[in-house]
């Protein structure tokens, strides 16, 4: 039941962002930063450089029981649950002082850790909900509830949501799109080899134990489970795949409201936008207009007793990790199935990112207050300064593009705005309603807080301000509708960003991580909006060609890397993070080239430790993404994470850069030097 509308379309982060099953945190040590202790010198370079550069990293590294992976984002996420912990401890304990925003974090938190009484109360307090589901007579109150359910908990059946309009930036309209699946993608409930049918059986258990624990026999919990697979099979079919979806225009339908509401008649979508309290509007967006047209089959022919238990799946399966112990476990069995996670965390980890998913701009205002100065807030707006500069003269250079285009691009980066740290405005949550001793409904009233918010942003101004992470998140993001870059405190902390590691490491890390958002502007999705954020083809049509060429070496260069046993990357789903990575690189190690050049004093080109700055950089670059998987984790990342494991956001990147090669001596026909070297920005 946690919020997650916002930004849905056009939003490409740095790390996990897609890895929603897959939640994070646990037990060992603070994150360390960059140290030279963590290369392997039995290793060439040359011919592993990941391997080079994380070797000893990876000896010493196990993955904690309570997480699906390990690596640096994990490492910072885990010392910032116990900063969080301590923020919300004191919060929770009161006594005077106690401000509203301590008394908000403090309650929920305090509401979440009394397990005690949570467990006492079992399925209690979700009873109301799904008694109303049960009471429903017809398919057109049953879209009533439905939005009732879309208000307060997760989104049946479809998603609705606000977002800038994707030909006026500048102003938000109301989207529906495709949704309603409960396992990661519509791939788990449509291909057919052993494992994802192996999942769907385990999925038909878990379904069919929550509706046991529910009050259910046996019998009748095994036919909603079969019912919940059936229905969301169908939408599973008719939902588009992710790489289609990379492509804007492919989600770009602007309509007429009274369009949208004739194309699918059985999802009552009148009745639904006044449900909703949204206000009234006459034009919307429809991600995927198939969706809804054969959806609209779907409310026909199933019963109406078939659809109620899928709403009540939905349901019960949101409010499972904010029920009883049992419900708590049933999830988790299949959380572990689809990620290989061991253990599930601890429950304060729990109750930490509960808080930053429903009060995060609260949480991180405290967080912020502790953690971050503005001595890092300066540094950084120098670095983003000069991977800008280093981008424009990149762009400048380039050999396959016309001056028309490189005009544009230009103007593009130039109108990108930069956020750092945290937001000027923080959220005001004074109009929540938060209990210590009503956990689901603080859930509830959180979430019908975070969904009013978005319902009443339709037709109005955008607000440019906003954030969509929350401060302590270890995470950054290029929005293409905003244009512009975002850096979370959470980020800005070793390995990423260390006050005390000279310029080369830091420009491997945090530098490479500007690069990165600054690349996305201009990946296959980013280059597709102008610079106020509108979807709008500012290419000759020549250099359009020459990118495509470009992006397509790219692509096949990571469809042949292997992730987890014989299971390849999706090159086509990973291109805008790979060819961020690679763009991110170049312009990072530029600017850093240009720092060395100018610093008289003959200090930034020295060795330290015994390598040279660019040597010292690309160790940074490698540091940055050391990381472990589950197995089962990095197959259920394949499927639905656009970014390339951390092996070869190494290695698929220094594979193509000449510097690189110069940096460490490699030859031609080493495996990390390319033979056919890709090359974008
Ligand atoms: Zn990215």
């Amino acid at each position: 039941m946690r919020p997650s509308h916002l930004f849905v379309a056009v939003v490409f982060c740095l790390g996990l962002c897609a890895a929603s099953f897959a939640q994070s945190a646990s037990n060992t040590k603070p994150a360390p930063g960059f140290s030279t202790d963590t290369i392997d010198k039995t290793i060439d370079p040359c011919v592993d450089f990941y391997q080079y550069a994380c070797g000893n990293w990876m000896k010493q590294a196990e993955i904690p029981a309570d997480r699906p992976a390990w690596q640096s984002f994990s490492e910072l996420d885990e010392s910032n649950l116990n900063i969080e912990r301590g923020i919300l401890e004191k919060a929770a304990a009161g006594g005077p002082g106690r401000d509203a925003i301590d008394q908000k974090i403090g309650d929920l938190y305090g509401s979440c850790m009394d397990e005690k009484a949570v467990n006492e109360k079992g399925i209690a307090p979700l009873r109301p909900e799904l008694d109303r589901v049960a009471a429903v007579k017809d398919k057109g109150a049953l879209i009533d509830e439905i939005a009732h359910v879309h208000v307060v908990g997760p989104s049946p059946l479809f998603n609705f949501y606000s977002n800038s309009d994707l030909h006026n930036a500048n102003t938000v309209i109301a989207y529906i799109d495709q949704g309603g699946l409960s396992l990661p993608d519509r791939d788990y409930y449509i291909k057919d080899d052993v494992r994802m049918v192996d999942m769907r059986k385990h999925y038909v258990d878990y379904v069919s134990e929550m509706f046991t624990l529910a009050g259910q026999s046996a019998e009748q919990a095994a036919d909603s489970a079969k019912t919940v697979l059936r229905i969301e099979t169908a939408l599973a079919q008719a939902s588009m795949d992710r790489t289609l979806r990379r492509d804007p225009k492919n989600r770009d339908h602007k309509m007429k409201r009274d369009d949208a509401v004739a194309m699918a008649p059985n999802f009552y979508l009148n009745r639904f936008f006044v449900a909703v309290g949204a206000p009234s509007f006459a034009e919307m967006n429809v991600g995927n207009p198939e969706f809804f047209k054969q959806v609209n089959g779907v409310v026909e022919s199933e019963s109406l007793d078939s659809l109620k238990t899928y709403v009540s799946w939905q349901v019960l399966r949101a409010a499972a990790p904010w029920l009883s112990q049992s419900f708590v476990d049933a999830n988790f069995k299949m959380r572990q199935a689809l990620t290989g996670q061991k253990q599930i965390q601890d429950r304060w980890k729990r109750c930490v990112d509960l808080v930053d998913g429903s009060l995060g701009e609260a949480l991180g205002q405290r967080y912020v207050e502790l953690t971050f100065g503005a001595e890092g807030k300066q540094r950084m707006l120098k670095m983003v300064d000069a991977l800008e500069k280093s981008l424009g003269e990149d762009i400048q250079e380039l050999s396959w593009m016309s001056d028309e285009t490189k005009k544009q691009a230009k103007v593009k980066l130039q109108a990108i705005r930069n956020k750092i740290g945290y937001p000027d405005v923080y959220r005001d949550y004074s109009s929540v309603v938060i209990k210590r001793d009503d956990l689901l409904g603080n859930v509830a009233r959180t979430t019908e807080f975070e969904s009013k918010r978005q319902i009443a942003k339709i037709d109005k101004p955008l607000d440019r301000k906003e954030w969509g992470m929350t401060p302590p998140t270890v995470n950054a993001y290029y929005n293409g509708s905003y244009n512009e870059i975002v850096f979370p405190a959470g980020i800005l902390q070793p390995p990423f960003f260390d006050k005390t590691m000279d310029d080369a490491v830091n420009f491997g890390g945090i530098g490479l991580v500007i690069g990165h958002e600054l690349t996305h502007g201009f990946d296959d999705q980013g280059r597709k909006f102008d610079p106020t954020g509108n979807l709008r083809d500012w290419w000759t049509e020549q250099d359009g060609k020459e990118f495509e060429k470009r992006v397509s070496c790219v692509a096949d260069e990571y469809s042949i890397f292997v992730a987890v046993d014989d299971l390849k990357l999706n090159g086509r789903l990973t291109l805008g993070e790979n060819t961020a990575d690679n763009g991110g690189a170049r312009i990072a190690l530029r600017a850093l080239e240009h720092m060395i050049a100018d610093d008289k004093t003959g200090k930034e080109g020295r060795k330290i430790v015994g390598y040279t700055p660019e040597q010292r950089f690309f160790l940074g670059f490698g540091r940055v993404w050391c990381e472990k998987r589950r197995p089962e984790y990095a197959r259920m990342q394949v499927t639905t994470n656009p970014h390339s494991p951390g092996k070869y956001r190494v290695n698929g990147v220094v594979q193509n850069m000449p510097e690189f090669q110069k940096a460490w001596g490699c030859k031609a026909g080493q495996p990390m030097v390319a033979e056919n070297a890709c090359h974008v920005w």
